[in-house]
């Protein structure tokens, strides 16, 4: 009888940044790796968040044995909370991150019944036919490791997100000696990050930031203002550092940066002085000079706190001229024209913007070429299999992987959907499964399927309503009153009032003070929201609304 084989199918984050899961297969146990989410691409109308597919899961649910997870980044664990619960196995990580799991299960309501464990770093457990041990990987959050999984064919790497600096900011440097253990066992295959396979030579270390960053502090006139992922938690550390260190109170701006800087206190992963955090209503009776605020928004993302106050339209924040801004990350790639127009209105209301360019507020945390042969040459694999990227960054890491002297035959660019199956010196993709984008749109999960059908059905059961909005160009005033049209959604003398009533509202929501940006995407969700919630108050019915904003 010819011995079973593994089988290897990404349902994430292969041809594409983000949402990663990979699926091992032997026999009748299923482990996954990973549970990420991605932000939507421009063309994804209306919709939040991208998860992955996981029919191929739901039918062998009885076989999986659990899900691991690499560290607490939404790539990697973001939809857990959609999908935990579909699932309903139990999900093994490291302290940390297990943390920022429960921080996110619990916003969606999930937390109750998930069978969460705590493993240590360099913790050991099995998962049926599979033993798993963790072995620390340097990456831009603390308690992120990688994965050597014992199968019955050989060994297997997962590098997770990683990189080699051997002087991180909290958190441990790439276990290499562990490493060049396993590889002298001998490696049937290693899955290693692709993100940032086209950058030449060797990441900076977190150091760099840090540095940087007590620099803005230090010299800023007025206040700081720095933006983050909410899960750089030692991007956090070094901010709250500096502020110690130049005489600053720190104010936490936003909800999911509140409950994350409160988790990682809690389990000692955040140092912070008694006294240096403040209530954000304490920051109006401080010099400004003794002010630095942290927030989210680094990616532009139209709902987040920095583009409400680049837009005026946050609550408690506003910018007075000579405040520092220090966007301290990179835009995901396709988030540049977020990024870059938040940039502008930043800039329009007389903040001084500090972001990548000249100085390194932000370096990546995963590694760059040399690392990536680092790694490779160390564990000595018999396969190769580049993850975590682009085709063009998984095709130049196979090339990188050639180049240490992996035959070309033992390298496999495999792509989301795809099964390889693999034996002891044999492997080849052997067919596809479903492995589609699913999208979530705040109301519902998945059950969209695409995007146009649910369109249509809105169309066809609530009507459309189109908001044309004239803005000045220079001081971004409404000009006039907005116009709407509307095609099948009310006809009554009643409705048309809605109607009338709703182009005030949207005239008032508009207004808020004399330099009002005009960033189209933020006014076209301010716009799209306020109606949604109106006429739904109103009508009990929801419109397919479409706001065009016309500059003049
Ligand atoms: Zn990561
Ligand atoms: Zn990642």
């Amino acid at each position: 009888m010819p011995r079973a084989k593994l089988r290897l199918i990404p349902l994430g984050g292969l041809s594409e940044i983000g949402k990663n899961m990979m699926v091992i297969e032997y026999r009748d146990d299923i482990i996954v790796i990973d549970c990420g989410l991605m932000f939507p691409e421009e063309e994804m109308l209306g919709v939040d968040l991208v998860i992955p597919d996981i029919s191929y899961l739901i039918e062998r649910r009885d076989k999986i044995r659990g899900i691991v997870i690499t560290h607490g980044h939404e790539d990697h664990i973001g939809a857990l909370a959609y999908l935990l619960p579909e699932l309903d196995v139990p999900v093994y990580s490291t302290l940390l991150t297990n943390g920022l799991i429960s921080v996110k299960l619990k916003e969606r309501k999930a937390l109750a019944g998930a069978k969460l464990n705590i493993v240590p770093p360099r913790g050991k457990f099995s998962l049926g036919k599979f033993d798993i041990e963790f072995f620390p990987v340097c990456h831009s959050i603390p308690d992120a490791v990688g994965l050597i999984i014992t199968t019955p064919l050989g060994i297997i790497v997962h590098s997770g997100d990683f990189k080699v600096d051997f002087t991180p900011v909290n958190g441990q440097p790439t276990d290499l000696s562990r490493l060049a253990e396993v590889g002298s066992q001998g490696v049937l295959l290693l899955l290693s990050d692709s993100t940032y396979a086209e950058l030449p030579g060797y990441t900076p270390s977190e150091r760099v930031v840090g540095e940087a960053l007590d620099d803005i502090i230090a010299r800023a006139p007025g206040r700081v203002i720095i933006t983050t992922f909410a899960s750089l938690v030692s991007r956090v550390q070094q901010v709250i550092d500096a502020a110690v260190r130049y005489n600053r109170r720190v104010f936490v701006v936003g909800r999911s940066m509140t409950n994350i800087v409160n988790m990682a206190r809690e389990l000692g992963y955040l140092h912070v002085p008694d006294g240096t955090l403040g209530r954000l209503d304490q920051a109006k009776d401080l010099p400004h000079d003794q002010i630095v605020f942290i927030t989210t928004g680094s990616q532009g993302e139209p709902t987040s706190a920095l583009v409400r106050i680049a837009n005026r339209d946050h609550r408690q924040l506003h910018i007075v001229p000579g405040d520092t801004v220090a966007i301290s990350a990179t835009p995901i790639p396709g988030n540049e024209a977020l990024v870059a127009r938040t940039v502008d209105n930043l800039l329009r209301q007389g903040a001084n913007v500090v972001f990548g360019n000249g100085t390194p507020v932000h370096v990546h945390g995963h590694g760059s070429q040399e690392e990536l042969k680092l790694l490779i040459s160390i564990v000595k694999p018999r396969f190769f299999i580049p993850i975590h990227g682009e085709y063009r960054h998984l095709s130049l890491h196979a090339r990188i992987a050639q180049s240490t002297g992996v035959p070309k035959e033992h390298i496999f660019i495999i792509e989301d959907g795809d099964v390889l199956e693999i034996g002891t010196d044999t492997a080849r993709v052997v067919g596809g499964v479903s492995a589609s984008h699913v999208y979530v749109d705040g109301l519902s999960v998945g059950d969209i399927g695409n995007v146009v059908l649910r369109d249509r059905k809105m169309l066809s059961r609530d009507g459309i309503v189109v908001v044309i909005i004239t803005l000045n160009r220079k001081t971004g005033k409404l000009v006039g009153r907005p116009d709407i049209v509307s095609r099948g959604f009310v006809d009554t003398s009643e409705g048309n009032q809605v109607l009338e009533s709703s182009r005030d509202l949207i005239a008032k929501v508009l207004d808020r003070g004399p330099k009002q940006p005009a960033q189209s995407d933020f006014v076209n969700t301010k716009v799209h929201d306020t109606l949604n919630r109106f006429y739904f108050e109103q009508t009990k019915r929801r419109p397919m609304i479409l706001p065009f904003v016309v500059k003049v």
